[in-house]
């Protein structure tokens, strides 16, 4: 009903000034023509870095010329192409499929979704049907829920403030001294509209085949094993594991710093790490930051959600609230492990999840 009202918009509007640019303004955004762009996909340079592991397999990274939230991991098999997670837009997916051809010509046959965060999924929507979105059935419940995301602390705490940025750089841009400076903000100011377009244009899209514990997919003579090994970054995280090759993709469950935990299980996620050392995997290919090889990684981060949870836990028993608990967190003590840990405090999503999950276990969850 809804696309007959924009079509009878725009036949009105044809007759009036003989074109039609586009949907009427209070239409729902579409997604869009197989063999257009969506919205958002214009850049300075490739978007994309693809970093060889092994021949056949990438590690997909940005290079700043487009917002593209993720790292992604490209497999190529013997007749297709695996991607595991399809980046923050349809604009990044989309810019993906395109820049890929520069490696392989293989057809996309399978997306992994890694978990349901939008860095890492909301570029779903660009797949057609010859394409199997492969994610944990909790992913799948997820972005079955679009209101519900666009609405979350994740998505609507960390692009809330887009159109504020954008504001900002075009009047940076404005009062620009030098030719330098005005050049920078300018290609800064294109990332983040094209950011802006490319949100306004997503669709989260859940994926077309769900599992709880593993799949294994055979594609050609490649074993890929996908493997939940319980809750924790959020309930439903997917590694990648070629056991051939000995890579994981780890998505955000396991990444060389500290991870986002807006949406965690902090109470579950050392346990189900702790899984992960009977794998026999050699190199970890992370949903942020580079590469890397160092087992001990585990204990590390072990440490850190183990030490993060009981402080949490003793701050909620004091009668802190869950905001002031944020300010008074120390994890200065993981600084070896984490440079990046300068001062006491941590993001109050943290400690806002945290105490819900308080009370969902106190309720038997
Ligand atoms: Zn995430």
């Amino acid at each position: 009903m809804r696309r007959f009202q924009t079509i009878a918009v725009c036949f009105i509007a044809a007759a009036m000034a003989a074109y039609c640019t586009g949907p009427a303004p209070d239409a729902e955004v579409e997604a869009p023509e197989a063999d257009g762009p969506p919205p958002g996909t214009l850049r300075s340079g490739p978007a994309f870095e693809f970093n060889a592991i092994t021949d056949d397999i990438y590690h997909a990274t940005g290079t700043g010329t487009l917002s593209v939230g993720s790292n992604s991991v490209i497999i190529i098999n013997e007749d297709d192409v695996m991607i595991v997670d399809s980046h923050i837009t349809p604009a990044a997916a989309y810019v993906l499929s395109e820049e890929l051809l520069e490696i392989t010509d293989k057809p996309i046959r399978y997306v992994v979704d890694t978990h349901f965060h939008f860095d890492h999924a909301h570029g779903n929507q660009i797949f057609g049907p010859e394409v199997e979105i492969i994610g944990h059935e909790f992913t799948h419940a997820m972005l079955s829920d679009p209101q519900g995301i666009f609405e979350s602390r994740t998505y609507a705490g960390f692009t809330g403030g887009v159109p504020g940025q954008v504001e900002n750089l075009r009047a940076q841009v404005e009062s620009a001294e030098d030719a330098e400076e005005r050049a920078a903000l300018e290609a800064q100011l294109q990332v983040q509209e094209q950011y802006m377009l490319a949100l306004d244009a997503t669709n989260p899209t859940p994926p077309t085949l769900s599992f709880t514990d593993t799949l294994t997919v055979f594609a050609g003579d490649r074993e890929i094993r996908l493997i939940h090994h319980g809750r924790g970054h959020t309930g439903g995280d997917v590694m990648v594991f070629l056991p051939e090759e000995r890579i994981i993709a780890t998505g955000d469950f396991f990444l060389p710093g500290t991870p986002y935990m807006g949406d965690a299980y902090l109470d579950e996620w050392p346990d189900s790490l702790e899984r992960l050392r009977e794998i026999d995997f050699e190199t970890v290919l992370p949903g942020h930051g580079p590469p890397f090889t160092d087992r001990a990684r585990i204990d590390a981060l072990q440490a850190y959600l183990g030490d993060l949870w009981s402080q949490i836990g003793d701050l909620r028993e004091q009668g802190v609230s869950a905001e002031e608990a944020a300010e008074r967190i120390d994890l200065t003590s993981h600084q070896d492990n984490y440079p990046n840990i300068t001062s006491p405090g941590i993001d109050p999503r943290v400690t806002i999840r945290a105490y819900e999950r308080m009370d969902e276990i106190a309720a038997g969850g």
